[in-house]
């Protein structure tokens, strides 16, 4: 007979992994089934050459173990309920911003230093500047004191308007602004609006005018509270927590077993079958993939497609993993840089530049003397498909397009291109083959001036079928995710009898 647990998780991203430890802390058992041989997917480590890459992310917010309200700390307060501790070091820049015309921000984790800088360029536009900050602080504000949960469980939002109702329907007016919007009331000048959009494109792929403000108040306020805070040993040290965590109250994580489909009966979601053909049953199952993924690939319903045009398809990326000498990293210099030669191309594929240098702040990823260096661009999958992945011309193209982008960082890195030691270059392709992701992308957009409230929740049109991950509610991001992985436990976990507790 089939194994049978209480939930499935599809994926060990962070918010199938968020899911599953929350579910399985509160005694509900639970599998979580990866396709890779290690957890975290975009949020990952790999080793090569003797240092330790990044394989996404390396921005965390939700580290800040000392403000014990709200749910803008959840990383601190998950681990904290799990009892497994996960070592951070702060990164006093969240992000330091080149751009043309000599335009130089460093964001620094004290605010009124950030805002100092953007006083001397523009002071002209200092009391606008002042009020679009303060707005994001005080969606901040709100959200710092908000439990979190699901927005599709109803005791949670009798719960919290009762409690806050004031901050709720604030919240909920909020919800009703985006970004770019608040930042034209108070603000005029050109390049300080440009600035505000790739302060929104950094991390939301869109410019202000597409990104709500509510998302502009978690990213864009909390750096200054909470700050940003780099784990030792990686940004896998997250996921290898969660997975610890799980472990520890009795559930597990199956590497190298891809689910293939949801067992469907009666419309109803009951289990998955791996590849390889193992079925096992479940109460509940919860897919960590995208939305495309999870409807075109492993739920067989063709009433269920969900057509690429069904919400903006974020692009995918190249990025590039260099090992270098030590010596081309001047003393002093931050981990995180965006660099934009042209305001005309910033949105284009490979305008923005996204650096990270997290030795700078954890020497122990590379061998001494040496750091070790992410570099990426937005890119697609089409602008590689011509290419055979075994051929010579594809490593020939990739070398070539990472030499270039290379050049470019010469900018904030003099000489860089002379100290590389160690070349590993990934295409949307091989985002593809290591995520599952639909044509490697970033996941799914709202479409510009949607109320973020629209972005689809952990419930699915299938009965037992939950999502988590950033194609739910809030969004792109390892807090977001994060976020997600909350309310699709705390709804399934109401689902089946036992409720959790607020963090
Ligand atoms: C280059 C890059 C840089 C980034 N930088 C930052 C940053 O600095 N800060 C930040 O906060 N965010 C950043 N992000 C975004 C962030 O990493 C993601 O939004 C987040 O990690 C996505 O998590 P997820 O849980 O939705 O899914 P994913 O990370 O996509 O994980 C899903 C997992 O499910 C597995 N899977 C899929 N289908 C199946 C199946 N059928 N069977 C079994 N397993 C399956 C996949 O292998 C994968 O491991 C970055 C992302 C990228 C790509």
């Amino acid at each position: 007979m089939a194994e049978t647990v209480d939930v499935i998780v599809i994926g060990a991203g962070i918010g199938g992994l968020t899911a599953a430890a929350l579910l399985q802390e509160r005694g509900l058992s639970t599998i979580v089934y990866e396709k890779n041989s290690f957890p975290g997917g975009s949020c990952s480590s790999f080793s090569k050459g003797g240092y330790r890459f990044d394989a996404g992310a390396s921005v965390f917010y939700g580290f800040c173990d000392e403000d014990a309200r709200g749910t803008l700390n959840l990383h601190a307060r998950i681990f904290r309920k799990l009892g497994i501790p996960v070592l951070t070091i702060p990164d006093p820049v969240q992000i330091h911003y080149h751009m043309p015309a000599g335009f130089d921000v460093p964001v620094h984790y004290d605010r009124n230093r950030f805002l100092e800088c953007l006083y001397g360029r523009f002071p002209h536009e200092r009391e606008g500047i002042r009020r679009f900050y303060d707005e994001l602080e005080s969606v901040y504000d709100i959200l710092s004191s908000l439990p979190a949960g699901s927005l599709e469980d109803l005791f949670h939002l009798a719960a919290v308007g009762g409690r806050h109702p004031i901050k709720a329907v604030a919240l909920g007016v909020k919800t009703l602004f985006s970004m770019g919007g608040t930042a034209r009331r108070y603000i005029h000048d050109q390049e300080l609006l440009r600035f505000i959009d790739l302060e929104s494109y950094s991390w939301a792929v869109q410019d202000a005018l597409s990104t709500p403000l509510v998302n502009a108040g978690i990213c864009l306020a909390d750096r200054h509270h909470g700050g940003i805070n780099y784990p030792v040993g990686g940004s896998g040290a997250i996921p290898e927590a969660l997975v610890k965590g799980i472990e520890k109250f009795g559930g597990s994580v199956r590497f190298k077993s891809e689910v293939e489909q949801v067992i469907m009966e009666e419309g109803a979601a009951k289990g998955v079958r791996l590849r390889g053909g193992e079925e096992v049953r479940a109460r509940a199952v919860v897919s960590n993939a995208t939305v495309w993924d999870t409807f075109n690939r492993i739920v067989d319903d063709p009433r269920l497609k969900v057509p690429d045009e069904r919400f903006v398809k974020a692009p995918s990326w190249f990025q590039i993993y260099l090992g270098v000498d030590g010596s081309v990293i001047p003393e002093g210099f931050d981990m995180h840089h965006i660099i934009v030669d042209d305001w005309t191309k910033y949105d284009q594929y490979g305008g923005t530049i996204y650096f990270s240098a997290p030795t700078v702040l954890d020497p122990s990823l590379a061998p001494s003397g040496k750091h070790a260096l992410h570099i990426f661009v937005t890119a697609e999958t089409w602008q590689w498909d011509k290419f055979d992945r075994h051929g010579e011309e594809y490593k020939r193209a990739k070398e070539e397009y990472a030499r270039s982008i290379i050049a470019r960082v010469e900018k904030i890195l003099p000489g860089l291109q002379d100290c590389v030691e160690l070349m590993v270059t990934a295409t949307p392709q091989t985002h593809v083959r290591y995520l599952n992701r639909r044509d490697g992308s970033y996941g799914p957009l709202l479409k510009p001036g949607q109320n973020v409230l629209l972005k689809p929740q952990n419930r699915t049109p299938v009965k037992n079928l939950y999502a988590a991950g950033d194609s739910t509610f809030p969004g792109q991001g390892v807090i977001a995710v994060t976020y997600s992985g909350v309310s699709c436990a705390s709804y399934v976990a109401r689902q089946l009898g036992r409720p959790l507790d607020y963090l």
